[in-house]
C-alpha cells in the first residue's frame, strides 16, 4: 500500500488531520490501536470561553471558536450550549464583572447573575455567576463517523504501532506493507513516553469523568465550578473532572469517583440521588506552555507531530488541523507559538 501520509492515532487530532488531508486530495493510512488510550473518548468536548480560577479568555479564542463552529458544524458534531460558571468567591465574582466589560470577552458573556437563585433557584450559586456562550463537541460521534469513512476507503488499520518498526528512509517511510511520503504522530500523550518526540516539554495530566443517571434538575446549560456537569437529557449527565500528574493511565479511581459525585451534588441546593452509569479516565496531552506541538522532527524531515492539544482540544483542533494540513501539503508556515521548532532538542 502506497500513501502520502501515514497517521498514527485516530483521536481528535488524527481524525481532523486525516479529513483535511483527504480534502486536499492526499491519500492517508490511519493506524489506531482501538482507542486504547484515547483522551478524545473520555473528554466532554466542552468549549468554555472563560476558564480557570482567574477566569481568563484563551489567546485567539474568538477565531478558534469560529473555525470550530464552522468545521465541526459541517460534520454535524458541534452542539451550541450555554455554560453557567458559578463564582467560587467574591474575588472571582469581581473578576467576572470586569470580564463582561472587556471587549474581547463581552461577545461570550450572555448574562451575569448577582444573587443566589437569580438564574435557577435549584443552584448553589452563592456568589452569582456568568452565563457564557459555549459549546460541546460530540467526540464519540466524530470518532466513530471518521473511522467508518476511513474503513470504507481502505485507509484504516486497527493495530498497535511501535516506532521502532518504522524505517525512515531518504525518499519514504516504510511501516509493514505501507510505504508513505511522511509519517505524522497524532498519538496523544503516548508521544511523551516513547518515539522521536519525547524531548519536548510535555506535561501530560490524567483526568476522570462520570456518566450519571440523576434526579438533579436539568436546565438547558452546562454547570461549571471547579469541574463541570453537562446535562444530556432524560436524567443523564456527564460530569468531571480532575487533574493528576502521576500514574498516567486509563484506570478510574475510587477516590475520584467519590470526589466527582460530591462535587456534582454540591451544585444543587437540595439533596440529589445519582447512580454512576460509567466511570472513565484518560490522559490529556498537555504541554509546558499550553500550546500545541506541531511540525517536523529536527533531524527526520519525513517525521511530523500534530499533538499537544492539552485540556482544550475541541477549541484548538479544528483550526490547527487545517494549518497542519496546509503546512504538510503546501509548506505554509505554522504559527510560531505552536511550531515545535520553538524548542531545542
Ligand atoms: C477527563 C478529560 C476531560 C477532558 N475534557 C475536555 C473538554 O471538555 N474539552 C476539550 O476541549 N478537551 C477536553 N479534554 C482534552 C481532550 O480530550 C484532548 O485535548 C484531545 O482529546 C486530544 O486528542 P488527541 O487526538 O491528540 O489524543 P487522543 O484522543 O488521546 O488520541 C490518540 C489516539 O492514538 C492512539 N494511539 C496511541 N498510541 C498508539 C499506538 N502506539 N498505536 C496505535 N494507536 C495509538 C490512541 O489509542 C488514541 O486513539 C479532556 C481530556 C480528559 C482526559
Amino acid at each position: 500500500m502506497q500513501v502520502d501520509f501515514l497517521i498514527i492515532g485516530q483521536g481528535l487530532a488524527g481524525s481532523l488531520l486525516a479529513k483535511e488531508l483527504l480534502q486536499r486530495g492526499r491519500s492517508v493510512c490511519v493506524v489506531d490501536d482501538g482507542w486504547k488510550s484515547a483522551a478524545s473518548q473520555v473528554a466532554a468536548g466542552l468549549m468554555t470561553p472563560l476558564t480557570g480560577r482567574r477566569f481568563t479568555l484563551t489567546r485567539g479564542y474568538p477565531a478558534l471558536f469560529a473555525t470550530a463552529q464552522s468545521k465541526l458544524g459541517g460534520l454535524g458534531v458541534f452542539r451550541a450550549a450555554s455554560v453557567y460558571r458559578m463564582f467560587v468567591d467574591q474575588e472571582q465574582r469581581l473578576r467576572g464583572l470586569g470580564r463582561a466589560d472587556d471587549a474581547s470577552c463581552a461577545p461570550f458573556v450572555e448574562r451575569l447573575t448577582h444573587v443566589q437563585g437569580q438564574l435557577d433557584e435549584s443552584l448553589t450559586d452563592e456568589f452569582g455567576g456568568c452565563q457564557m456562550r459555549g459549546a460541546w463537541v460530540d467526540l464519540p460521534m466524530l470518532l466513530s463517523q471518521t473511522k467508518a469513512t476511513l474503513l470504507a476507503a481502505g485507509a484504516y488499520r486497527t493495530e498497535l504501532f511501535a516506532p521502532e518498526e518504522v524505517a525512515v528512509l531518504p525518499a519514504k517511510v516504510v511501516w509493514k506493507d505501507v510505504a508513505a511520503g511522511a509519517l505524522v504522530y497524532c498519538d496523544g500523550y503516548k508521544s511523551s513516553q516513547r518515539g522521536p518526540f519525547t524531548y519536548l516539554p510535555w506535561q501530560p495530566a490524567k483526568g476522570e469523568a462520570l456518566t450519571l443517571a440523576s434526579d438533579a434538575p436539568q436546565r438547558p446549560f452546562v454547570l461549571n465550578r471547579d469541574g463541570w456537569a453537562l446535562p444530556l437529557g432524560g436524567g443523564r449527565w456527564r460530569t468531571g473532572t480532575n487533574w493528576a500528574w502521576d500514574e498516567l493511565n486509563e484506570t478510574p479511581t475510587e477516590a475520584q469517583r467519590t470526589k466527582l459525585l460530591a462535587r456534582f451534588s454540591g451544585y444543587f441546593r437540595h439533596p440529589v440521588c445519582s447512580e454512576v452509569l460509567a466511570h472513565v479516565a484518560g490522559v490529556r496531552p498537555c504541554t509546558a506552555d499550553n500550546h500545541p506541538f506541531m511540525g517536523t522532527h529536527p533531524s527526520q524531515g519525513r517525521v511530523h507531530l500534530f499533538n499537544g492539544l492539552g485540556p482544550r482540544g475541541s477549541v484548538w483542533a479544528p483550526a490547527m488541523a487545517a494549518e497542519m494540513a496546509a503546512y504538510l501539503c503546501d509548506g505554509t508556515p505554522l504559527r510560531k507559538e505552536c511550531n515545535l521548532a520553538r524548542f531545542e532538542v
